[in-house]
């Protein structure tokens, strides 16, 4: 099959728009996209300090690379400095390979990598925390978001990018819906600036999880990890099942799943606002009713 664009060999089709991309196109309009969320959401300013989360796995990486090349042809002179940042969680046999992953890829574009674990940070790992009956998901989810913000801001980082991609967008869109939950929908939304966190971006937010995995095998440095063993347990996982299927039979649900809620935001206006947060009594990091989940789910950890 031929590219779309040139005489070029195709490497990758997209089914709800009928166009195939050769290398060279399908990565021009990769990182062009990519360009585009982040103007759109103006998620870049000059002298911004990016924190990337980088755990790894075929997006984190992704991310580091296109931002990376980003910067360095199409922002250039605008002094914005890249750095990583790994959480170990303790998770054996799969954090190992990810992380050995995430030096590499850092090591080969030269650019500075923080690593920090919950070991360290918190006194547990989540295996630990598991064995003793925790939901892996919910605790590796929140505390790696509370040492990535605490990391974030110990290495002075005016924004921390985060490799979720459009797949993961989707799900967690219709999770909210599923669940009810409204509050967390609302949070969904780009957060608006609070004391002590640093904001958030998702230059990859657009993009389907097999591009980005495709630009990462193009590009060379993609390669093959590992699964998460508790990938499988969570409501996430039978969601991500879900939205597949339905992509497969109707191409572009999983875009129109996420234009769908922005219009749904739009619609919202101010009815629907983030919470003002608050200091956690405990560590100071920022929240919602006076002690922060982290703090509140390592209490729970301790008493079990
Ligand atoms: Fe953490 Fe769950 Fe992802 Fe594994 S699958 S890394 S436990 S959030």
């Amino acid at each position: 099959m031929k590219c779309s664009k040139c005489d070029s060999v195709a490497v990758m089709s997209r089914r709800h728009s009928g166009s195939h991309l050769c290398a060279d196109h399908f990565t021009e309009e990769f990182e062009q996209n990519v360009l585009d969320t982040i103007l759109k959401g103006s998620m870049v300013e000059d002298g911004d300090r990016i924190a990337v989360a980088v755990s790894g796995g075929k997006d984190s990486t992704a991310l580091l690379y296109v931002l990376n090349k980003i910067l360095a042809d199409r922002l250039a002179g605008s002094e914005v400095e890249l750095f990583a940042i790994t959480v170990d969680e303790g998770i054996i046999g799969y954090r190992d390979d990810t992380m050995k992953l995430a030096r590499k890829v850092a090591g080969d574009l030269g650019i500075r990598q923080e690593i920090v674990s919950f070991r360290d940070e918190y006194g547990f790992n989540l295996d630990r925390a598991v064995q003793d009956g925790a939901m892996p998901c919910t605790v590796c989810g929140v505390f790696r978001k509370n040492a990535l913000n605490r990391a974030a801001k110990r290495l002075g980082a005016t924004k921390l990018a985060t490799g979720h991609n459009l797949d993961d967008e989707a799900q967690s869109v219709m999770m909210n819906y599923l669940k009810g939950d409204m509050e967390r929908l609302a949070r969904f939304r780009p957060r608006r600036r609070q004391p002590g966190l640093v904001p958030r971006i998702k230059p990859l937010r657009e993009i389907p999880e097999k591009e980005v995995a495709l630009y990462g095998i193009v590009r060379g440095f993609y390669e093959e990890s590992t699964e998460c063993p508790y990938a499988r347990l969570s409501f996430r996982s039978d969601v991500r099942d879900m939205m597949n299927r339905l992509e497969d039979l109707f191409p572009g649900t999983k875009r129109s799943t996420l234009k769908g809620y922005e219009r749904v935001l739009e619609l919202a206006g101010d009815r629907w606002v983030q919470m003002d947060l608050s200091s956690c009594r405990t560590c100071g990091e920022p929240c919602v009713k006076g002690l922060c989940k982290a703090c509140e789910l390592q209490a729970k950890l301790k008493s079990e």
